[in-house]
């Protein structure tokens, strides 16, 4: 095998298992290696454990040799995002509240990743909670991008996405709830889904905003992340708002559908605010679909503007709920010299929470306050559906909606000090994270000074073998994502 095997698609790596010409020991070792190699730049991993995933490496030979293989990702390592919870890992959230935290169980994704042979690798560094859009509010360490090592990888799964970017694991998982998948996949060159809302299973994902949070994959190509998700997608009873519907053959379809389409390009998303490397090569990629007979639509989405602030309302009411569980009683941090009941509960949260999440408690929570409800709360659940609805008559005529994935390329760390200026980097994704619907960053360039830049393509729901064709056409005729960085 090459020496760059930690490069290689699963598509190549798993011919290469079942040819025999490779063995996931080997492929672990490569990994390790290339991690061991680049990780003192990269700083993507709070944790890793050799061991465990040589265990899970000899594990998988031993089931391929006894001709029991469980399919194309057997063998293969996946990064996990330090908010899926794997048994027997530590599991973070990059934050002091849950620094010992040791997971007794697997999250769903992890269960199925392992009934298919893959291996769980690495715990991958990401903004305190998922709260950010830069991987700075991470409690241990800020994350580099591999393409740009003083500029951020984009959050909040900058882990997620640098390690596959930078060799470190082939392919990983992350959690989107404003953009923490997409932006991150279009600041490190990488292919990154959210999926629709109720598609993939949230048991065992630790809580942020719990009716915006999906877990979605990162991959190299399209092809990588239609091999992850169509392992992780599918009902759950163990999560209430998981959707009962077919799983199709994503690679099969993506295979079958080769349009032409009919794009919506919506005005709102090109406006004041974005950078003009990226409005060049969005432009690009519209002129690329026009030349393969797609229709291209100009569409409006004209309650946009509403979205950051909507977002900022309804994430933080549901962070504020979903944090009260970490008060130093059951689990994570304890303060050590509380007075009393009440004075454990300040101290140990005073101690175990960052500066942005503390914001954003205090936010969430004032707007559930008696007498802020209706003006705040209640309204924003209101934009929500408006926002929902703009995209359900956008589909009355395209089959998907292209826009930047975020407005400038990726920005040198410490920059945006300001949590204004870091919430409007979600301004393309945020929308689709309201509405429920499914969407995907892919590679579509890179600015001159060689930061990657990502386009976003939104789907209707449960639409994905829909959308990650349209990806496809794209990415046959362009290949940006087969640029590697030189770390
Ligand atoms: N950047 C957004 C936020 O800070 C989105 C984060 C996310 O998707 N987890 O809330």
């Amino acid at each position: 095998m090459s020496t760059e095997t930690y490069f290689l698609s699963i598509g190549a790596l798993s011919a290469a298992l079942a040819r025999g010409e490779l063995s996931s020991v080997e492929l672990v070792q490569a990994v390790i290696a290339r991690t061991e190699a680049v990780e003192t730049k990269v700083r993507a991993f709070n944790s890793y454990d050799r061991e465990d995933a040589m265990a899970q490496a000899r594990a998988s030979d031993t089931r391929r040799a006894a001709g029991r293989a469980l399919g194309p990702l057997d063998g293969i390592p996946i990064g996990m995002k330090d908010v899926i919870a794997v048994a027997g890992q530590p599991l973070t959230a990059s934050s002091r509240m849950l620094e010992h935290f040791v997971s007794p169980y697997d999250a769903t994704v992890v269960k199925r990743l392992r009934n298919a042979g893959a291996i769980c690798w690495g715990r991958l560094n990401l903004d305190e909670f998922a709260m950010g859009s830069s991987t700075e509010n991470s409690a241990f360490q800020a994350t580099a991008n591999p393409y740009a090592l003083d500029c951020v990888p984009g959050g909040s799964s900058g882990g997620s996405a640098a390690a596959v970017a930078a060799g470190e694991a082939i392919a990983s998982l992350g959690s989107d709830t404003g953009g923490s998948i997409r932006q991150p996949a279009a600041f490190c060159n990488l292919v990154g889904l959210k999926p629709t809302y109720g598609l993939v299973s949230r048991y065992g994902l630790i809580a942020f905003a719990s009716s915006l949070d999906q877990i979605g994959p990162f991959g190299r190509s399209v092809d990588d992340v239609a091999h992850l998700l169509g392992v992780i997608a599918g009902h759950d009873p163990l999560d209430s708002t998981s959707y009962q519907v077919e799983i199709p053959d994503y690679r099969a379809e993506i295979a079958r559908r080769q349009g032409p389409w009919r794009l919506g390009i919506p005005r709102e998303y090109f406006g004041e605010g974005l950078d003009p490397e990226v409005a060049q090569a969005v432009q690009k990629a519209v002129a690329f679909y026009q030349s393969l007979g797609c229709e291209i639509k100009d569409v409006s989405l004209p309650h946009t503007e509403y979205g950051v602030g909507a977002y900022y309302i309804i994430a933080t009411a549901e962070c504020s709920s979903n944090l009260a569980r970490f008060d130093g009683v059951r689990y994570g941090h304890r303060s050590k010299d509380a007075k009393d009941a009440v004075d454990l509960y300040f101290k140990s949260r005073a101690e175990g929470f960052g500066a942005e999440v503390k914001r954003r408690i205090i936010l969430g929570t004032y707007v559930l306050s008696s007498g802020y409800y209706d003006a705040y709360y209640l309204r924003a659940q209101k934009v929500r559906t408006l926002i929902r609805n703009d995209f359900l008559a956008a589909y009355r005529d395209v089959d998907a909606i292209l826009t930047p994935t975020a407005p400038t390329p990726a920005f040198r760390r410490g920059t945006k000090a300001d949590p204004l200026a870091m919430y409007l980097c979600d301004i393309y994704t945020i929308g689709v994270n309201l509405a429920g619907l499914p969407a995907v960053s892919v590679p579509c360039g890179f600015s001159q000074d060689g930061r990657p830049i990502g386009m976003q393509l939104i789907g209707q729901p449960y639409q994905e073998a829909e959308l990650l064709s349209i990806a496809s056409a794209y990415e046959r005729a362009h290949g940006w994502g087969q640029r590697r960085p030189v770390v």
